[in-house]
């Protein structure tokens, strides 16, 4: 008997996992160590023990359930269970359930793993703290400089807020897995964009996720009084913000690819008053891009824009990087067996890029790492209105199933 997904069982899989953090709106709040995060662990590793997983949990207090030997390198597979404030029902929980989901058809049809297949529920990938605490734990990342410092928006310690919840947080920094204990991780994703519903295409295979640069911009100018100032006298900031803003398209055409996106996506006018030429303008800038030459040059031309904007409305300027994440590239092997299996299988399949952060760009740290991404409604994530097709989902589900048992048979 080939192992099978059974669809029932897998959406009954994930509506046990949305039992919890429900709230009023439809949506879900599961934060990293809340108390609905910590009771869908508690709640997910009794159902991998009523399975006969070996099961395990480490520092960060992800979850493991391991199907096969004890000991020997394992293929990981999985997502994470935390939820943005509000979120859906799909975000990370899908990807959980589909990897026991695909265990559990192997482990029904009397199928044994050559190389042993660990479930994993990754902990707080949402970055309430601002990392991806779960998979930087499993691939040695965390450091303890960070560990003690990372807040979250309201100003909550991680080292508290986990010991709240009854964890030690000097764990984190000794559950890294030893290079060669994973030889791959797979997770399945909701895409969060438009395309793959465009396209109507139900699986999307990820080569790699964009790279970010942050910047922080000023545009220094006069505030005055709006009505006494000659149009020709000003040194109008917001107007020199407006001029930059409108020439993103053609930065994009003339040094992007068509994974770049430039946005600015925080302003401040100082004063902000109706009646005053605003003589500050403060503003993110994000860019971003699956290469990183295409990063550093979207970067230069828009210093040049932004300077060229500047002096033609008297105005001085100041570009601060704030932050720059490289982008990552996933394993071209994993990526070439998940397309051979797709074609196999009859499903439809193309190759993208990855606008958001998921946590196997963490775990290319650590083994070889690729994704299955399957259509989100409208390109819809982290609302409560977001939303995949069950048929869309079945695919998905399919292709892991074939790619897991490809990988474990040695
Ligand atoms: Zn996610």
């Amino acid at each position: 008997m080939e192992p099978e997904i059974n669809s029932e069982r897998l959406k009954t899989l994930l509506d046990g996992i949305n039992a919890f953090g429900r709230v009023k709106d439809g949506g879900f709040n599961r934060t990293g160590f809340s108390d609905a995060d910590m009771a869908v662990r508690d709640w997910f590793a009794r159902e991998m023990e009523a399975d006969g997983l070996i099961v395990s949990r480490d520092g960060a207090n992800s979850v493991f359930g391991r199907y096969g030997a004890a000991d020997a390198p394992a293929i990981m597979v999985g997502s994470h269970l935390d939820t943005v404030a509000s979120g859906g029902a799909f975000d990370g929980s899908l990807g959980v359930a589909v990897a026991l989901e695909c265990v559990r058809a192997m482990k029904e049809a009397g199928f044994a793993p050559a190389h042993p297949i660990e479930v994993a529920a990754t902990s707080e990938e949402e970055g309430r703290f601002g990392g991806m605490l779960g998979s930087q734990t499993i691939a040695g990342l965390v450091t303890r400089d960070w560990l003690e410092s990372a807040a979250d928006a309201d100003g909550v310690l991680l080292t508290d807020a986990m010991r709240a919840q009854g964890l030690e947080p000097k764990a984190i920094l000794s559950s890294a897995r030893p290079k060669g204990s994973v030889r791959a991780f797979l997770e399945l994703h909701i895409e969060q964009g438009p395309v793959l519903e465009r396209e109507a295409i139900a699986i999307g295979l990820p080569e790699g996720a964009t790279g970010i640069v942050n910047l922080h911009v000023r545009l220094t100018g006069i505030a005055n009084h709006s009505g006494t100032t000659p149009m020709d006298m000003r040194a109008d900031a917001f107007a020199g913000l407006a001029e930059i803003a409108v020439q993103i398209p053609d930065m994009i055409a003339a040094s992007g690819s068509k994974d770049a996106r430039i946005t600015i996506g925080k302003v401040e006018l100082v004063p902000n008053h109706p009646h005053t030429i605003p003589g500050e303008a403060v503003f993110t800038v994000i860019i971003r891009d699956a290469r990183e030459e295409v990063m550093r040059g979207l970067q230069a031309r828009f210093g040049e824009v932004a300077g060229a904007a500047a002096r033609k409305h008297g105005l001085s300027l100041s570009i601060e990087e704030n932050s720059f994440i490289a982008p990552v590239a996933f394993d071209a092997g994993l990526i070439d067996m998940l397309e051979a299996e797709a074609r196999r299988l009859n499903l439809p399949a193309r190759r993208m890029i990855s606008g958001a952060g998921h946590d196997a760009q963490t775990m290319t740290a650590l083994c070889p790492s690729a994704m299955i991404f399957v259509p989100s409604r409208n390109g819809i994530s982290h609302a409560p209105d977001e939303h995949s097709d069950w048929a869309d989902i079945e695919k998905g589900a399919q292709l892991m199933l074939a790619a897991l048992i490809r990988l474990s048979a040695g």
